[in-house]
């Protein structure tokens, strides 16, 4: 962790001052681990924070302990007896913390984790706090950014690699594993989510993760994949042909082509979410696919394959400088082949970035 990014944290959220915290809680708990990385940088699988007007905590058990104490920085570190959890809520009656009302995340919490906290802290007040770290997390430092950026060179080298090798007669699952042999080489941590391999009429699953079937000729094959830096996640798509295809499918590639391109532009700071998906989804729709294009234009990257913010028709979001968001158009035809292609894309004062940047041309695999 640098101290660029440990500024940045401080910012979002001062260790003290009761005006720091949002007005609805006036404490935090937290529990969703990518939300406690990115306020402690502890990258282990079991920990909490508890933020009070005065103080920030972090609980973790024995188990991590040495890790807790190298990468926990600004935080006043308790190892648990138990679980995190419940150490946090047996500390915050122990030490009588002055907490007043809680927010708590209640997109992630189970209900036996709710009743545990109910019952440890009887009579305190709570209050739902989902998505207030998350909120933050949108807006990436320069540290988190140059992750990114090695997580998207990653991926890209392993398409590189992949357009070099033979695809025509192996399976969906070899060539899934390949990708995901040449990510690991390349430096990447566990890969964010199953590596979609979905080729001929498979491909017009926009999910088809990588079964058994044999690649053939003549097909269009969507991979859709990503690599980790330090817990930051990339997100590509590229559609292949192997082969010539029939006119259809040249057509819809054009199409989706030229939707990612006018959504590419549009991904601006300031601009509002729902207008950029709807850059995409006019311009498909003007070609008659607009039912064939049944999902969202894009999503935040960053700690998660999938966050805020949601470029959708009925988003709220407004972009801003800063944010990592996918641009995945796609046009799916049943039983015939679909088309994705999908970037993720840095929102800069300057315009938008591709962090991923293997070519969007129709790139002919053997
Ligand atoms: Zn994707
Ligand atoms: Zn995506």
């Amino acid at each position: 962790m640098t101290g660029a990014r440990g500024r940045a944290r401080a910012a979002a959220m001062p260790a003290r001052g009761k005006a720091a915290m949002p007005a609805r809680h006036d404490s935090l708990l937290v529990t969703h681990l990518p939300n406690v990385h990115y306020l402690t940088g502890f990258t282990g699988s079991s920990g909490c924070v508890l933020i009070t007007p005065r103080r920030r905590y972090f609980f973790t058990d024995f188990r991590y302990r040495d890790q807790a104490r190298r990468e926990v920085r600004d935080f006043d570190v308790r190892i648990t007896a138990g679980s995190s959890l419940d150490g946090c809520c047996r500390y915050i009656t122990a030490r009588n913390l002055k907490t007043g009302k809680i927010g708590i995340d209640g997109a992630h919490l189970t209900l036996l984790q709710f009743k545990l906290i109910k019952r440890l802290l009887k009579g305190m007040a709570f209050t739902e706090a989902a998505g207030a770290v998350e909120k933050m997390r949108q807006v990436k430092t320069r540290a988190e950014i140059a992750k990114l950026r090695q997580a998207c060179e990653i991926a890209d080298a392993a398409y590189g690699k992949l357009v070099r090798s033979r695809v025509i007669g192996k399976t969906e699952k070899e060539i899934a594993w390949r990708l995901e042999s040449a990510m690991r080489d390349g430096g990447s941590g566990p890969t964010p989510f199953e590596i979609i391999v979905a080729s001929g009429p498979r491909s017009a699953m926009p999910h088809g993760v990588a079964s058994e079937r044999v690649i053939g000729k003549g097909e269009l094959v969507v991979i859709d994949m990503g690599a980790s830096v330090g817990g930051y996640c990339s997100d590509v798509t590229r559609t292949f042909a192997t082969g010539p295809l029939p006119a259809k499918l040249r057509e819809i590639y054009l199409i989706v082509q030229e939707a990612r391109q006018r959504a590419f532009d549009g991904t601006l700071a300031g601009a509002a979410a729902s207008g950029v998906d709807a850059l995409a989804r006019e311009h498909i729709e003007a070609a008659g696919y607009g039912a064939a294009f049944g999902h969202s234009l894009g999503h935040g990257v960053g700690l998660e394959g999938h966050e805020g913010p949601v470029l959708s028709r009925g988003s709220k979001d407004v972009l801003a400088a800063g944010m990592a968001v996918t641009v995945e158009p796609g046009i799916y035809l049943e039983g015939k082949g679909g088309v994705r292609i999908e970037d993720t894309v840095l929102v800069t004062d300057r315009g938008p970035e591709a962090l991923t940047k293997f070519p969007r041309e129709l790139t002919r695999l053997s």
